[in-house]
């Protein structure tokens, strides 16, 4: 608890950036699966999406803690009423939250709404870590906020499992994103249990029927379970949004206003044309 107590205490946002950083630097050198065109450019964008990212983060975690700690002192949820360790309190804890998360993700792309936010995301045509920071401020909000309150009402989570599973899922996602190649013995082992980095990359292809799969963060057993997990080749893949193709749509302030545009999404019927 001790060990635990120490890395709650270091502020999140220096360990994103450490990560960030370092798989920055290690695409900078082992080369991926992209080669940029402008890379500067694509991290520039990325970065003004990084700087809103961090100062609103600091933000909504003191929501989130004040919630959480109200949820805790009146002893709402499930583990209140069942007798358990403290330590598989913890390991249950981190499977939750990213069970709730995994339907926040898919309730994204399947209230209309709520898509108009998460297609910032899918924008990006070209990716790399930072891709990671690319989602609208307003989304964030949703999935650093909302969807652990929910997980931590319904199921009496602590701010010590919203640390650990913290911890667990900003590695996973920045490796998810990452431009590097990764072999596929690594999904046919890994990948029974947890999202690999190819994975993820399926649910980044432009067409809807693999947009909508693989919502899952940590563990790639929700979609296996409930039936949205689906497989491509990742040479195969089209990365992006048919709606966001155009170069001037790429930018942070065209993503940031773009929720508030109409715009269809392009089905796979109309791309095969
Ligand atoms: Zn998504
Ligand atoms: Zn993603």
């Amino acid at each position: 608890m001790d060990l635990l107590n120490k890395l709650l205490a270091i502020d999140l946002n220096y360990i994103i950036i450490g990560i960030i950083a370092l798989f920055f630097t290690l695409e900078q050198f082992l080369g991926g699966q992209f080669t940029f065109k402008k890379r500067g450019q694509h991290f520039f964008q990325n970065f003004l999406f990084m700087v809103v990212f961090v100062l609103l983060n600091i933000l909504w975690a003191t929501v989130l803690i004040v919630c959480i700690e109200w949820l805790n002192n009146h002893e709402i949820g499930l583990f209140y009423s069942i007798e358990l360790p403290v330590w598989a309190k913890l390991i249950l804890g981190v499977v939750l939250f990213d069970f709730v998360t995994y339907w926040f993700h898919r309730m994204a792309h399947n209230v209309p709404l709520l898509w108009r936010f998460h297609r910032v995301h899918h924008s990006d045509t070209t990716m790399d870590s930072s891709t990671y920071f690319r989602g609208h401020p307003v989304e964030i909000f949703l999935w650093f906020s909302v969807s652990n309150i929910v997980a931590a009402g319904i199921f009496g989570l602590d701010l010590y499992s919203l640390g650990l599973y913290t911890l667990a899922v900003t590695p996973f996602l920045v490796i998810e994103h990452s431009n590097l190649r990764f072999p596929k013995w690594i999904d046919k082992t890994f990948g029974l249990i947890f999202t690999t980095p190819n994975i993820h990359k399926v649910h980044h292809e432009q067409d809807q029927q693999y947009t909508d799969s693989n919502y899952s963060d940590i563990f790639i057993v929700w979609d296996r379970l409930f039936g949205t997990f689906k497989h491509k080749p990742v040479e195969e893949i089209k990365f992006g949004l048919a709606e966001f193709d155009e170069e001037k749509k790429q930018g942070f302030w065209y993503l940031l206003i773009s929720p508030f545009i109409n715009m269809g999404r392009i089905g796979s019927d109309q791309l095969k044309k």
